[in-house]
């Protein structure tokens, strides 16, 4: 059975203070027996007070981002320890906002898969096709190379570890949200890529979110697709909104 997640990113918002007075209302809602497993997303710098204050709560904390070296001179980046160090257990990878403005490759983000397994954090690896690629019906092309590229040269006992999140890029910050008709036909053609490339274990295995201006109000019909098991919300993770979904999908 696979596990289902509500992970709220929360990209480049909310200072240190901010972070833990959203939180302190969050864990104050939300109980320890859930169906779903929460997940946060703040910046780095709140990464460490995040981990502090659900650490009796059944909420995990994730980073948006990691290099795939060890450490040394690259300046500006946080590696896997760093993060491991501070207790987050996983990490975003691949997020189209990092592909799309920071300019990471496939090549890039799937050294990133393989340092986060090697260093026991689940990744959250994003993928998604900008609006001209499903115009011109290339969606499952994108897909395709997202995921084979990404998942390259990983055994798939790891493979499962992963949590896969479909994010079309049409449809993030934009207020426009794909059907769940939409997700669940790209969401199926993602598990069957993995049945694949691996097996049909690793393909019922694998979590798969959905991510793109999802909020309470839509939630329901992706929520309830068979192969959408969870999902990863942006602007709706910053507001009560996100503590409302939390609430609903216990
Ligand atoms: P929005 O929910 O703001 O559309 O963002 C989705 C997203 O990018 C989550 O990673």
């Amino acid at each position: 059975k696979r596990k289902y997640i509500l992970a709220g990113n929360w990209k480049m918002n909310k200072t240190n203070l901010e972070a833990a007075e959203f939180i302190s209302k969050l864990t104050a809602k939300i109980g320890k027996e859930k169906k779903f497993e929460v997940v946060i997303a703040p910046t780095f710098l709140a990464l460490e007070k995040a981990v502090d204050l659900t650490a009796s709560t059944n909420i995990n904390v994730a980073a948006q981002n990691m290099h795939f070296e060890d450490k040394g001179a690259f300046t500006g980046e946080v590696s896997a320890d760093m993060l491991k160090s501070l207790g987050v257990n996983y990490v975003i990878l691949g997020h189209s906002e990092r592909r799309n403005i920071f300019g990471e490759t496939d090549e890039i983000i799937n050294k990133k898969i393989k340092k986060a397994l090697e260093k026991d954090l689940t990744p959250i690896f994003c993928i998604g096709e900008k609006l001209e690629e499903r115009e011109k019906d290339l969606t499952f092309n994108v897909i395709e190379k997202q995921v084979k590229e990404g998942l390259y040269g990983i055994e798939k006992e790891d493979v499962k570890k992963i949590v896969i999140a479909y994010e079309p890029v049409w449809a993030i910050g934009t207020g426009k949200v794909a059907t769940p008709e939409q997700a669940e036909e790209v969401h199926a053609y993602i598990r069957k890529l993995l049945s694949e490339m691996f097996d049909e274990d690793v393909a019922e295995s694998v979590t798969i979110l959905y991510g793109g201006s999802v909020k309470p109000e839509n939630y329901f019909g992706l929520f309830t697709k068979p192969n959408i098991d969870g999902g990863l919300v942006g602007g709706a993770s910053l507001k009560e909104s996100f503590i409302d979904l939390a609430d609903i999908m216990r």
